[in-house]
């Protein structure tokens, strides 16, 4: 990495690890527990006394993640030109606290696994929020002559939906339009009218408009394809890419990969280019995923903040598993030296233990593989997968996966397409699927609605670990 860009990380980390000694309760808790202080932690390196933090300890006590500052410790993290505001203007210097550290919102993940749990934000977090992302609008329409963007991630407490927003609220160069995730029928006529050539969206939600629009023989202006807020497998990214070329140049469509978490997502510059970090809000390393350790390549991802406010982690684990590497050579797409994380980012989850504490064990079921499979047989237009218990009453009972299929208007032999779904999940995951038929558009409403485009379900139980 440039050494710059790890300097300032670091100075950084030392601002941001004593701020959350001082006014973190969770981490002040732990520090003084393993008996560290900031001192300890000046280098990326140092992060590594600390133990991870796993989705357990933030659903017990989601608040205790939240930076509260002690009146009777702030002067020791106040900087110089804090304090003298606070002689000049004590009015004002409250004014810019509460602004900095008071929640006014949160927001929440679909909820994959039951509760959602809230991420807190102020809005010193929303400012940052804010110019991030017009950085990143800008890489992304660039070649774009007269940018028209829609936004169509789904209006509620979700990241990617306020990310895209904000970055848009004061965003000069780029007329845009936002419905949310509804109205396709309509969606589709003004992108026609209006020529847009940038839209933003969940990717089954885009997969859809992309479908109508081939369906009602609508021109496509879409150059550039922005997804994110879920996985998007590759049969899915090329049925987006076909359906929108079938009437208009091919568009490039651009992943983006966060956590409610995170509180902001990294963003591929180009197709394929692999994850550009913010240097300066996190910093990103691999683990092993059996015993923690830290790893050069394939493992599971973990982060810290290094900035925002509200809720705030160090060494956060993801979930998610990381087939590839974090790069810190020039990227060959944009010439920046920001760090990529690139390859491929799987979702894994514990079939038979759930993902209780921080063990990951048992079968390891990569969710991912059902959209891999699903999403490349080319008879089904939407499919939605549901894992869950034989008997709902009885945790002891059997893991169960059901599949909903819902085929393309012009298949005719659907016994045939039942068995091929069912031989293909199968062999790839020794798991027998039950697979239903639907119409795709019941699919659909059912993938987009209160779960907000999660085309996989693990309704299982979860037990407290
Ligand atoms: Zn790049």
């Amino acid at each position: 990495m440039i050494k710059a860009i790890r300097r300032m990380q670091e100075r950084k980390l030392r601002g941001f690890v004593k701020l959350l000694y001082h006014h973190h309760p969770y981490y002040r808790r732990l520090m003084k527990k393993l008996k560290l202080t900031p001192r300890d932690i000046r280098k990326v390196d140092d992060l590594r006394k600390l133990p991870l933090t796993t989705k357990m300890e933030l659903r017990e006590n989601p608040k205790a993640f939240v930076l509260q500052p002690q009146r009777k410790r702030l002067k020791k993290t106040l900087s110089l030109k804090q304090k003298l505001s606070a002689l000049l203007n004590m009015e004002k210097f409250k004014e810019k606290m509460k602004w900095e550290y008071a929640p006014v919102t949160f927001f929440a993940s679909s909820g994959r696994t039951g509760m959602p749990t809230p991420a807190f934000m102020t809005r010193y977090d929303l400012e940052l929020l804010k110019v991030n992302t017009m950085a990143a609008i800008k890489r992304i329409t660039k070649g774009i002559k007269r940018p028209v963007g829609q936004n169509m991630f789904p209006f509620a407490p979700h990241l990617a939906f306020w990310h895209v927003t904000l970055g848009l609220l004061d965003y000069q160069d780029m007329f845009w339009i936002a419905f949310g995730a509804g109205r396709t029928e309509l969606q589709v006529d003004v992108m026609e009218k209006f020529k847009v050539n940038v839209i933003a969206g969940m990717p089954t939600f885009v997969k859809r408009i992309s479908d109508v629009m081939v369906e009602k023989e609508k021109r496509s202006y879409v150059r550039r394809v922005v997804l994110g807020g879920e996985s998007a497998p590759k049969g899915l990214v090329k049925a987006i890419k076909d359906n929108f070329s079938e009437n208009g140049p091919e568009p490039q469509v651009i992943q983006g990969y966060g956590l409610t978490e995170s509180k902001m997502a990294i963003l591929e510059c180009r197709e394929g280019s692999g994850y550009h970090i913010f240097p300066h809000i996190h910093i990103w390393e691999l683990v092993d995923k059996n015993t923690f350790e830290p790893v050069e390549e394939d493992g599971l991802i973990v982060f810290s903040h290094i900035d925002m406010r509200g809720t705030v982690f160090l060494r956060y684990l993801t979930g998610d598993f990381l087939k590839g590497r974090i790069v810190e050579e020039r990227c060959p797409y944009c010439g920046s030296t920001v760090p990529r994380i690139e390859g491929k980012i799987k979702r894994i989850v514990d079939m038979e233990k759930n993902l209780k504490s921080t063990k990951v064990k048992g079968t390891l079921i990569d969710l991912d593989v059902f959209d891999e499979i699903l999403s490349e047989i080319e008879d089904i237009e939407q499919y939605q997968v549901i894992i869950k218990k034989e008997n709902k009453y009885d945790p002891y009972s059997r893991d169960v996966v059901e599949i909903y299929v819902g085929p393309k208007k012009h298949v005719i032999n659907i016994d045939e397409l039942v068995r091929t779904v069912k031989e293909k999940v199968k062999s790839y995951t020794e798991i027998t699927p039950r697979i239903k038929i639907k119409s795709p558009s019941q699919i659909f409403e059912e993938v987009m609605g209160p779960l907000k485009g999660v085309r996989v379900i693990d309704k299982r139980e979860k037990t407290k670990g």
